[in-house]
């Protein structure tokens, strides 16, 4: 495919775009009208023609510090000098243990070895195999079944998708994984809308875990994985006693609680993570994303030290315990990444820098009230969700047209983040409020623009 008009997308009419598979995209619309980011610094993003975009997603819910930031960069400019890449099978560079020690500091207390993969979807499957591991290890090898939530979202690996709880990214791979069956979504729009923080209603969502239970005996059940909030599928902010119940459900049947923090990870929620800001702590924690500000992939899962001890002194000695692990876990741009990200984190006080923005952005983004098409929204932390009324016979349209009207607006263009009807907004927590206005009055406009 050649491009039309090129000029539109600051292209070459000579780039071909027919070659790129591209991930979660409507390959054929996109290519027809290509939105391309070519540059980023702090809040922003550039188009190659030179259009300044406010990033109102922190790229993918994972840039929290901003975009290009020097400290990260020159670290991983260092680093790619110094040791490019060093296999960590049976062999190690000083920087994963470095790395694997920031983050268990931070970490609710408990939760202090740290196992590394290159994504949130690779992590997800790493925490879904050391719950059964660990089930195996104990003498308990008939735990296995692993319970999801309807519209959870664990990435796309084999374990997550199954795990996960969206009906169109399982629906072409019906039981790749036996044993997984789910608790209902959160989400109860009838009760809640507008709520402002944690919904009032539907802490009783949780114990829907106690009927799995009873059907499947808590004998055959492995562990529980949910979103503490759910960003992907729509922006589901947990009611409030929701997480507190799930908690006492699974240790009442001895079921380990997974919290896949992918995006709530770092500062979102104004707190390292969820689990701090809910004061809800799981077994097994999954993250990625703003681990190391996006720079380069990675991600780790969060062990109780129990469950790693448990794997680790099952296996006779001498051999490897958990036989599991990537050719780029603990990559050492990677880690330099996290170090330089994780030091400006505390440098710059960007988790309290979010916690003082987040009522502001509350304020502003309920501003929206009354906007055209808008039924609902919801926020924690520097997140937010803005449900519209699906057009008749189209849904997904307005949302998707809504995106398109953001990013193309004339004078304060912005990039916001759909799926479903469901706008979502999780700016790099640097954002300002003035920078929050303008994404709310984009919004508002774009809102207005589209039927
Ligand atoms: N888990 C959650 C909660 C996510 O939000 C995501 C991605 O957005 C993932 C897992 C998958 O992460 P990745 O795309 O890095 O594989």
């Amino acid at each position: 495919m050649k491009l039309e008009n090129p000029n539109a997308a600051g292209l070459s009419a000579e780039l071909s775009l027919a070659e790129w598979w591209m991930p979660f995209t409507a390959n054929r619309s996109f290519k027809d009208a290509p939105r391309i980011l070519s540059r980023a610094e702090g809040m922003h993003y550039w188009t190659p023609d030179g259009r300044r975009i406010l990033d109102g997603t922190a790229g993918l819910w994972c840039v929290n510090a901003g975009h290009a930031r020097q400290p990260i960069v020159e670290a991983i400019q260092r680093q790619a000098a110094t040791l490019d890449y060093a296999p960590t099978f049976n062999l190690a560079h000083p920087l994963a243990f470095e790395a694997a020690t920031v983050i268990a500091r931070m970490a609710p207390a408990g939760l202090d070895r740290v196992f590394f993969t290159n994504s949130g979807s690779e992590s997800a499957d790493t925490a879904i195999k050391m719950a059964i591991a660990y089930w195996r290890a104990k003498g308990e090898p008939s735990r296995r079944i692993i319970i999801g939530r309807e519209r959870g979202y664990h990435g796309v690996n084999i374990g997550g998708t199954m795990a996960g709880g969206i009906p169109g990214n399982r629906k072409h791979f019906p039981a790749m994984m036996a044993g997984v069956d789910h608790i209902r979504a959160t989400h109860d729009l009838a009760r809640n809308a507008f709520s402002r923080g944690q919904p009032a209603h539907g802490a009783e969502f949780a114990d829907e875990l106690e009927r799995l239970v009873t059907f499947h005996d808590a004998s055959n059940i492995a562990a529980v994985i949910v979103e503490p909030m759910a960003g992907s599928a729509g922006v589901l902010v947990p009611p409030q006693g929701y997480l507190e119940k799930l908690r006492a459900i699974c240790d009442k049947h001895g079921i380990l609680l997974i919290f896949d923090e992918v995006i709530t990870g770092f500062g979102r929620l104004g707190t390292p993570f969820a689990a701090h800001y809910f004061n809800v702590v799981p077994d097994l924690l999954t993250c990625a994303k703003a681990i190391n500000n996006a720079a380069v992939p990675m991600g780790a899962v969060l062990a109780r030290t129990a469950i790693h001890d448990t794997i680790i002194n099952a296996a006779p000695a001498g051999q490897i315990e958990f036989l599991h692990g990537y050719t780029y876990s603990a990559h050492p741009l990677a880690c330099a990444a996290l170090l330089a990200t994780q030091q400006l984190y505390v440098d710059e006080g960007i988790f309290e820098r979010a916690r003082t923005m987040a009522p502001r952005f509350e304020a502003a983004l309920h501003t929206l009230k009354g906007a055209r098409h808008v039924i609902d929204i919801r926020n924690l932390g520097l997140v937010g969700g803005i449900e519209l009324e699906p057009r008749a016979g189209a849904a997904g349209r307005r949302a998707l047209e809504a995106h398109v009207k953001c990013f193309t607006h004339e004078k304060t263009p912005a990039l916001v983040r759909f799926t479903g009807d469901i706008l979502a907004l999780s700016p790099p927590l640097i954002i300002s409020e003035d920078q929050i206005a303008q994404l709310v009055d984009t919004i508002r406009a774009a809102l207005q623009s589209i039927e």
